[in-house]
């Protein structure tokens, strides 16, 4: 089957979250482990996993991934900013222990004029200080679309990263289409060179996790403006190609497109349609 899901609100906790994905007939979901304006996440409320877990070996639901706040900066040039994205990213990593086995994805953050190399050690040493042997959550990078001095534009930069953190083999790679496509990679015109590209660069099996989302812009505008599924420059045609695509298919993939629940749905029920098996 299919395993596909959306972006979801954690305010009502992980039950909620659950009981929503199967009601748009999602098998997996994504979360912000806060909010992304910044300050304190809420604790874990121990019921609330609980049940959410009875519900999710239940129903099936698997590879839960929870995002990072996407206005932390974990290679700002002030410490100040750098030390608030270890502190939150310590804490969200700690409390994924309480959802044992899923998956962590942050943005690699913006070197902000310092350069790239600089910009790389410094998420390598942040990784270096979040991670610890024996921990259970696999800590994804995201594929950025490169606005602005975004760090992760292109494969190079994340293999970079990779191969500074001690603990490389914790970390995987969240492919998301309109980042991918904004940097510039030809996924309509060429799935198969970007992925064989990515394989020769970082390898396919670092590759965990799909956000799939359509591009308000063309292809190389680093804009990062997602678009709902067929309605923007990547287009329907390649998402078919790309849910049923050998090196993806199995992967959970996760939708970020600008809907309501509905909306989302509908996406699904789409998706699921056009996927072969
Ligand atoms: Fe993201
Ligand atoms: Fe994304
Ligand atoms: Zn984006």
């Amino acid at each position: 089957m299919l395993n596909i899901g959306c972006h979801l609100s954690s305010s009502k906790g992980f039950l909620a979250m659950g009981r929503t994905a199967l009601k748009i007939g999602a098998s997996t979901f994504q979360f912000f482990t806060r909010n992304p304006r910044g300050g304190s996440a809420k604790g874990i409320d121990p019921q609330d996993m609980a049940a959410f877990l009875e519900l999710a070996r239940e129903k099936g639901i698997t590879s839960v991934l929870a995002h990072a706040a996407y206005t932390l900066n974990p290679c700002s040039a002030e410490v100040r900013i750098r030390n608030f994205a270890l502190e939150s990213m310590a804490d969200d990593l700690a409390r994924m222990e309480h959802l044992p086995g899923n998956m962590y994805n942050f943005h690699p953050g913006s070197h902000v004029g310092q350069g790239v190399g600089a910009g790389i050690a410094l998420i390598a040493t942040q990784l270096d200080a979040v991670m610890w042997p024996g921990m259970s959550t696999t800590v994804l990078l995201e594929t950025m679309s490169g606005k602005g001095s975004e760090i992760g534009g292109t494969f190079r930069e994340l293999r970079e990263i990779i191969d500074r953190v001690g603990m490389a083999e914790r970390l995987g790679v969240c492919f998301d289409t309109c980042h991918v496509h904004d940097a510039g990679y030809d996924i309509v015109g060429d799935l198969d060179g970007v992925l064989a590209e990515f394989d020769a660069v970082i390898g396919l099996e670092r590759i965990l996790a799909v956000h799939l989302n359509d591009s308000l812009h063309p292809r190389g505008s680093r804009k990062d403006r997602h678009a709902r599924i067929g309605h923007g420059h990547i287009g329907l045609e390649t998402f078919g190609r790309i849910v049923n695509h050998p090196a993806l298919k199995n992967l959970p993939f996760y939708l970020e497109t600008p809907n309501e629940l509905p909306g989302y749905a509908e996406e699904i029920a789409l998706l699921r349609r056009m996927w072969r098996g």
